[in-house]
């Protein structure tokens, strides 16, 4: 691997007694498109708060581009190039399609306006004719679009998707697998964290397992699949 975008090393995160986060090292390779699986409370999301400011571990040390990020705020990380699309969609209500994603382009700016660039963005996402509809009147699809605007407004170089995809039919699915696939081609690093395993087998072209916090497989989708300890955790045997 050349130098990864993202490196953790001995990262550990607790709640009280609870061990969320368990002395966790993982590399990024630029250009990747990652999957993160793992049973519910393995971790994963607790991970990606490491990664993206919200919340401090322990321990641990995290290197975006060759720069130490672990003792950064939300915001910095966010303006160096890391992105995330958050679980539950959560617009600005009042305000249109194109506003909301107003918003933080303001905020990564830092001033200067280009409501192309807005455009641009709702268009990547398939958003476009619905750009002066209230934000209120989207679906639950398109709902799951803003944010992925949302998170593209940074211009980022790493996009983490947790669990963008839950309560979306098949063909929903696919649609922002498309997009996902299209940020990928453009350049963008994607950690994907799904729990509908064809979606995330499709998308990842390597899969890391968590479990307690603890990374307990990493490799390729159809090796962590044979993994007798995945299988352990998923099925029981
Ligand atoms: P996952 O995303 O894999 O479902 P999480 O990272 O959300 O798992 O949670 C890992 C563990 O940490 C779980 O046991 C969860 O209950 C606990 N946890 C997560 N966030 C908090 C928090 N803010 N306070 C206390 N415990 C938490
Ligand atoms: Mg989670």
């Amino acid at each position: 691997m050349s130098e990864p975008i993202l490196s953790i090393r001995g990262v550990s995160k607790r709640f009280g007694t609870l061990i969320a986060v368990a002395d966790v090292d993982l590399d990024v390779a630029r250009g990747e498109k990652l999957g993160i699986i793992g049973p519910n409370g393995s971790g994963k999301t607790t991970l990606i708060n490491c990664i993206t400011g919200v919340i401090r571990p322990e321990q641990g040390k995290i290197t975006f581009e060759g720069i130490d990020i672990s003792r950064m705020p939300t915001y910095q990380r966010a303006r160096r190039g890391i992105a995330r699309s958050f679980q539950i969609p959560r617009p600005f209500v009042g305000m249109s399609v194109v506003q909301n994603l107003q918003v933080p382009l303001d905020y990564v700016a830092s001033g200067e306006r280009d409501p192309a660039g807005a455009l641009g963005i709702l268009a990547a996402v398939g958003l476009e004719t619905r750009a002066d509809d209230p934000a209120e009147s989207l679906t639950h699809l398109e709902l799951r679009k803003l944010e992925l605007a949302r998170a593209l407004a940074a211009e980022p170089r790493l996009l983490i998707a947790d669990e963008v995809m839950a309560g979306l039919s098949e063909q929903e699915i696919d649609e922002v697998l498309e997009i996902l696939f299209t940020l990928n081609a453009r350049g963008v690093t994607i950690i994907m964290i799904e729990h509908i395993m064809h979606a995330i087998m499709r998308f990842s072209t390597r899969l890391v397992c968590m479990e307690t916090g603890r990374v307990i497989a990493d490799g390729t989708p159809q090796e962590v699949g044979r993994n007798p300890e995945v299988r352990r955790v998923y099925f029981g045997k």
